[in-house]
């Protein structure tokens, strides 16, 4: 099968960060708010981990897509300025992160149009692109997408490659959980207790998969967090994935919205 991707790349990498802090915890439970213990785990995504991912990305000299809430852009200004300055890509993220559900279309509506206020009036983005929270979509969330003349979504499990949703001019870059952080090694004694996996091996579960996908010629679509990949181990083991990957000949590293927009043109 000829190369899909530019210059005959044999594969497209996106390293894509969804920079929730504690709005996860928040929007399950807002009585949350008053447990520092629990909180704290989320500010450390946004006082530690966006630094040290900033500056691994700066390092390996990397493109990369950061999708923020609404509310954390307005709740970290400084640290979502930091990645916009840096010249990353910033896509939408929900406003408090609140999971969608099909009996409440117009909740749904309201929170991504004020996610999309949150991000232009702070930072004066306006994104080419929707990651739904824990991507989870119903039958309304893709018009939404549409409505705001979006190009791309993230948040389909049903492919390798990108493609484009019947009927509309947006793109669906697929995700898998395979490449999530936060199955590995998000932990909560009280509802998550399990052990963590180690870095090491979750090292070897993503270089396979991206091994797998140079073989196939798709889309190696990362997700992580700061707050999740932002601790040292888990931040070498990143630093060591990114250099594998750069390693190897014919790797196209872009921003989700350059794989939106290439394969509008070639669809064309
Ligand atoms: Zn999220």
């Amino acid at each position: 099968m000829p190369s899909p991707w530019p210059k005959h790349a044999r594969i497209a990498v996106t390293l894509t960060f969804d920079f929730d802090a504690e709005s996860g915890w928040l929007s399950r439970d807002p009585a949350l708010k008053d447990r520092p213990g629990i909180m704290s785990q989320g500010w450390y995504g946004a006082k530690v981990g966006v630094p040290r991912i900033l500056r691994v990305l700066k390092a390996e000299k990397l493109p990369a897509t950061f999708f923020i809430p609404g509310w954390v852009v307005e709740k970290y200004p400084a640290e979502s300025a930091m990645i916009r300055d840096a010249g990353y890509e910033i896509g939408h993220h929900g406003y408090l992160h609140e999971r969608a559900t099909p009996d409440n279309p117009e909740g749904e509506r309201d929170a991504f149009a004020k996610g999309m206020r949150a991000l232009d009036a702070v930072l004066g983005v306006t994104p080419a692109g929707y990651r739904a929270p824990a991507w989870d979509l119903t039958p309304i969330t893709l018009d939404c997408v549409k409505q705001h003349g979006m190009t791309y979504s993230s948040n389909l499990m049903d492919d390798v490659f990108p493609y484009v949703h019947p009927g509309t001019s947006i793109v669906e870059l697929p995700v898998q959980w395979v490449l999530d952080d936060a199955p590995y090694f998000m932990f909560n004694p009280l509802v998550l207790n399990r052990p963590m996996n180690t870095a090491e091996a979750i090292y070897g579960v993503w270089r396979d998969e991206f091994l797998a996908m140079y073989e196939w010629g798709g889309l190696f679509n990362l997700t992580c967090h700061p707050e999740v990949v932002g601790h040292g181990s888990r931040m070498l083991m990143l630093r060591r994935l990114i250099r594998f990957m750069k390693k190897q000949k014919g790797v196209w590293f872009a921003t989700c919205r350059e794989v939106a927009q290439h394969w509008l043109t070639r669809s064309r």
